[in-house]
């Protein structure tokens, strides 16, 4: 296992960490503001400078203005851009697009590319991904899939409902699951469909525990035959399971390695309260209970880090069937890691704490959503579990 990033990446990492402590940090509340009121002045006004800073969209091809990073050199940035709630989406690599550039990367024609990647790698535009759905649709169970897409001529006509589509309300353009056939394998296939096409009903923005920012609003959509061109189509028709699997699997990692950024910024934050506030005649780190808080988050931390790393360096060596069972670990182990964390930093810091004068309160109520987004922490045990007595997996690497 060799997790070095090399000299190059090892300076990009820290010209990150940088823009993100010295730039964006002191922004972050401006940003939150200015986007409760739908402006996005600083935040553009950042992205012109990440940009002439050679930062921007660094996981695209040079031919899209960024670094052609594999998913170790992404995980090697995200968590430094983790650091902040808002870092992701000024470097234009935040979720639910970043996934989204990469499936039309591989998956687009031609015409899709200069049509939606061009100007979303540029931020001109944002993107969803249109996969869950409500009960009795697909949610942890994908299989559920009640979205269908029926061929006409050399159209197909979409209907369904969706919900918790990521962005979807501000989004230019939607990639919708869709069933083509009853096949367990390849009944499913993915479009492309523009946000504003005939038959695409915004239904509402779902209220959540965690304030909306930036992409991070939930929208929920039906679909009432809304035509599409063939050539909207990801792939072939019948590779949607196959290609959702194919950008979870590095999504998943980037995720971990953003909350892990984030994990960290809190963790320090801790450490400074903790040795400077005095309790009991002594400061709170000299008390073994706190102490204990410490030793245990950040041994989560740094698990959680290694799992990821382990999963990233596999999918860079093209194992991409083995890293599966891994990024599931990884992704239950950070989710978890991420919660206790703030969680924890709540409770050092007392009423403050509590207090809206610290920000992790509103970080958790956004973090609770990693135990669930992107599969529910069962779904991935019932993955980990499986292939360990498969023999697909092997705990000592
Ligand atoms: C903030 C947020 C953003 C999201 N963004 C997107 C997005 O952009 N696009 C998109 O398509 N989806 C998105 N989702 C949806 C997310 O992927 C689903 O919520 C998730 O897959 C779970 O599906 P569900 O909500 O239907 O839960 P259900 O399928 O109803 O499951 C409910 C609960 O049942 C339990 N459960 C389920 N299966 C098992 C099992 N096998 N064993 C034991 N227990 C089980 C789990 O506790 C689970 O939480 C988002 C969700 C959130 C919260």
């Amino acid at each position: 296992m060799d997790f070095g990033f090399g000299p190059e990446l090892t300076a990009l990492r820290g010209e990150v960490r940088r823009f993100v402590d010295e730039r964006i940090v002191p922004l972050e509340a401006q940003i939150v503001r200015e986007d409760r009121e739908r402006r996005r002045v600083t935040l553009e006004g950042l992205r012109r400078e990440a940009r002439a800073a050679g930062l921007y969209v660094p996981h695209l091809p040079e031919s899209y203005g960024g670094r052609n990073l594999g998913v170790l050199g992404m995980c090697a940035l995200f968590r430094e851009m983790g650091r902040s709630f808002v870092a992701a989406a000024v470097f234009n690599c935040d979720a639910p697009d970043q996934g989204n550039m990469d499936l039309l990367l591989r998956h687009g024609s031609e015409a899709l590319k200069a049509q939606y990647l061009a100007p979303l790698a540029e931020g001109d535009i944002t993107s969803a991904f249109c996969m869950t759905e409500p009960a009795p649709g697909a949610g942890a169970d994908p299989s559920n899939l009640r979205t269908r897409a029926e061929e006409a001529g050399d159209e197909f006509v979409i209907n369904g409902h969706k919900w918790y589509s990521t962005g979807g309300d501000a989004a230019r353009f939607l990639i919708v699951m869709a069933r083509t056939s009853p096949d367990p394998r390849t009944g499913a296939t993915m479009f492309v469909v523009d946000r504003e096409a005939k038959g695409v009903e915004h239904v509402r923005e779902i209220p959540t525990m965690s304030e909306p920012l930036l992409a991070h609003r939930e929208a929920e959509f039906r679909f009432h035959d809304v035509r599409v061109k063939r050539d909207a189509i990801l792939g072939q028709v019948g590779d949607g399971f196959r290609l959702a699997q194919a950008r979870l699997v590095p999504a998943r990692l980037t995720h971990c390695m953003r909350w892990l950024g984030l994990a960290d910024r809190a963790l320090e934050m801790c450490k400074e309260y903790a040795t400077t506030r005095h309790s009991f005649g002594k400061t709170l780190v000299h008390h073994q209970l706190i102490l204990k808080k410490f030793a245990d988050n950040a041994a989560a931390i740094h698990i959680g880090n290694l799992l990821t790393l382990h999963c990233a360096s596999m999918l860079e060596a093209g194992q991409e069937r083995e890293a599966r069972p891994y990024s599931s670990m990884a992704k239950n182990h950070v989710a978890k890691a991420l919660c206790q964390v703030l969680d924890d930093a709540i409770q050092i810091h007392g009423g403050l704490g509590f207090s809206d004068d610290v920000p992790f309160g509103t970080w958790y109520r956004a973090a609770r959503a990693a135990r669930i987004a992107d599969g529910p922490d069962e779904v991935h045990d019932v993955v980990v579990g499986r292939d360990y007595l498969r023999g697909t997996l092997r705990v000592l690497v």
